[in-house]
């Protein structure tokens, strides 16, 4: 990234909001490894000297990440996954081996060879059209930029920074930012939602703003920064009325955070006394504390794939049955709703080193085949496919649940006979735990999530096979009104608010109720104050959501009245369109809750 002396020109900037909270500091440009040159090398004996010099750098890089693995244990436990990941990379023959071949094919300095090897990998990535796999390659490029710092010399961090600042760089890794505590906030050129790094800054509180394509040569160290983390805003040097204005907003979101906080510990409750559950969404066992924190009634939805996502190898029975131990254990007396492995789709295995074996490259295989990963072999229908993997994960979930509260969730299930043979499974690995003696909980809760049209149809069938629906309004948006989640494209399109996606909650609710059974939601939609009356008046008993969100949800229940908001959803089931919906719920919104929203922030 290039230098640029300071001007006081007020620019404005668009990036990606990953993190919340407002920040105003001075920033401060970090550059991994410095800038470095080319340098040609005649002779063979410094081409293998500048060979050792590169492999002494990787092993020195290996060393520290480990260290930076056992600091954070603890703390971040799960993300440790992500290290291991960054520590197999550096091993990477399309980094490490070609790199060694560059110094002595082309006579040029390690880092210069690194730098080309780099953009070799980067043209591999930019090829693939899963978005989720083109975004792993921000990982190499950071593995690899803690390649440049050692054999720089330099740190990737400065070891001491006397005033809280705004972090600047193209990248940083999770590794970075889990040394950034006490810092202001930062932002990055490269990445995106789904990186690592965002979701480390989420977990840690840190605001951040990513993929700010046009930072180069228009911020400098000591630059005044205002930083948006919701909505991605970024304003360098600004003029005295935008600084008062975002000084203004930001006592607001202090204040709003310390009223919102005072939810944490309440009953969800409505006015008029109906009871509700909200629940936290959790990718990582470890994120189990921070639940709690913030409120949570129990784990409505413990995303399992990410044990296996995020590892080296398939974790094995012992590692599971440890994981789901620990966490039923330490939710007791609330409970814990695993999902069994929903795996596919976006949801595809990171790039990794090396060739991948077994099921993994079978899987990738089959993946790379696939013509509509969303509409192919993901989820339940996998775990049909491969049994022995799906009893593996049924029979570590059954011994853990002596441990606690277990209810387990199926993803994906798309009719009656594909839950029956679901049940059949369940009933299988009962059955050999009982004749090998391994104690169990004899009553365990199964659930369906509704996420296929076809699913709400046959509700009422579903409904009287299991104890709970989940509704995952992040799949069922995307398969009734077809618009891809991940695609940029048709976002716009993505309406939760469409008649058709309101009917098919209210029509799901009604077949749980009719049956006797419990109905929540734990799709994204149950984390936005906005949609919370129309869900609360549609009926749903419980909602799941990211932890921080718990407090303002918790609010919102807090200030309504049931029978106000069930007939607000009435009126809603009745309208023609998500335009007639969204108005109807915008006045709605500002006549019974003003604190939450005020009339002129409505119109976004
Ligand atoms: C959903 O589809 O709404 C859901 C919660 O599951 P995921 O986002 O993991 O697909
Ligand atoms: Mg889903």
């Amino acid at each position: 990234m290039t230098m640029r002396k300071s001007v006081d020109t007020e620019i404005a900037m668009q990036g990606i909001g990953v993190s919340p909270g407002i920040v105003i500091a001075r920033a401060l440009l970090v550059e991994p490894g410095g800038a470095f040159k080319k340098r040609r090398i005649s002779d063979d004996g410094s081409l293998a000297l500048e060979q050792s010099r590169f492999r002494h750098a990787v092993l020195r890089t290996e060393e520290k990440l480990r260290q930076v693995r056992e600091q954070f244990a603890a703390v971040m436990a799960d993300y440790a996954a992500i290290i291991d990941t960054h520590i197999l990379m550096l091993r990477d023959r399309m980094i490490f081996d070609r790199t060694l071949e560059i110094i002595v094919a082309e006579k040029i300095n390690a880092e210069w060879a690194m730098d080309k090897a780099l953009g070799q990998v980067e043209t591999a990535f930019a090829k693939v059209d899963d978005p989720y796999i083109r975004g792993r390659f921000l990982d190499v490029r950071q593995v690899a930029d803690r390649i440049l710092c050692e054999l720089s010399g330099a740190d990737m961090l400065p070891e001491e920074i006397d005033e809280q600042v705004v972090l600047v760089a193209r990248d940083f890794s999770p590794e970075d930012i889990l040394h950034m505590t006490g810092q202001a906030g930062f932002l990055t050129e490269m990445g995106g939602e789904t990186s690592h790094s965002a979701i480390v800054a989420k977990t840690l509180g840190i605001p951040a703003v990513v993929g700010l394509k046009e930072v180069n040569g228009r911020i400098s160290s000591n630059d005044l920064i205002i930083l948006d983390g919701a909505t991605g805003r970024v304003i360098v040097n600004p003029q005295e009325e935008l600084l008062e204005y975002y000084q203004d907003r930001q006592r607001q979101y202090q204040q709003l955070h310390l009223e919102v906080a005072q939810y944490t510990n309440l009953r969800p409750e409505t006015t008029d006394g109906l009871q509700v559950r909200v629940e936290a969404n959790l990718e990582m066992a470890g994120e189990i504390g921070q639940a709690f924190e913030y409120g949570a009634g129990g784990i409505g939805l413990f995303r399992s794939e990410y044990l296996y996502l995020g590892a080296r190898d398939n974790p094995d029975e012992e590692l599971l049955f440890a994981t789901y131990r620990d966490l039923l254990a330490a939710a007791a007396p609330f409970p814990v709703t695993i999902r069994t492995f929903d795996i596919g789709g976006d949801k595809q295995f990171p790039a990794k080193a090396g060739k991948s074996s077994g099921f993994r490259s079978k899987m990738e295989k089959q993946w790379s085949a696939e013509a509509n990963p969303a509409l192919g072999l993901r989820a339940i229908r996998y775990c049909l496919r491969e049994p022995g993997m799906f009893e593996t994960q049924l029979r570590a979930m059954l011994r853990a649940s002596s441990f606690g509260s277990l209810r387990i969730l199926f993803p994906m299930i798309s009719s009656y006979c594909e839950l029956r043979q679901v049940k059949e499974v369940v009933a299988r690995v009962q059955e050999r735990l009982r004749a090998d003696g391994i104690p169990f909980a004899e009553r365990v809760d199964l659930g369906v999530m509704i996420e296929v049209p076809s699913a709400v149809a046959v509700a009422d069938t579903l409904a009287r096979e299991v104890d709970f629906f989940s509704i995952g309004t992040n799949d069922l948006i995307q398969y009734s009104l077809a618009i891809d989640r991940g695609n940029e494209q048709v976002a716009h399109m993505y309406e939760p608010l469409h008649p058709a996606v309101l009917r098919m909650i209210s029509q799901v609710v009604g077949a749980a109720h009719q049956a006797g059974i419990e109905v929540g939601i734990c799709g994204e939609m149950a984390a936005e104050e906005r949609y919370l009356p129309v869900l609360l008046g549609l009926g749903l008993d419980s909602f799941s959501m990211h932890p921080p969100a718990i407090p303002y949800i918790k609010r919102m229940i807090r200030q309504s009245r049931a029978a106000s908001v069930e007939r607000l959803a009435g009126r809603l089931l009745a309208c023609a369109s998500a335009t007639e919906i969204r108005e109807l719920l915008q006045h709605y919104l500002s006549r019974h809750y003003p604190d939450a929203f005020p009339a002129d922030t409505l119109a976004s």
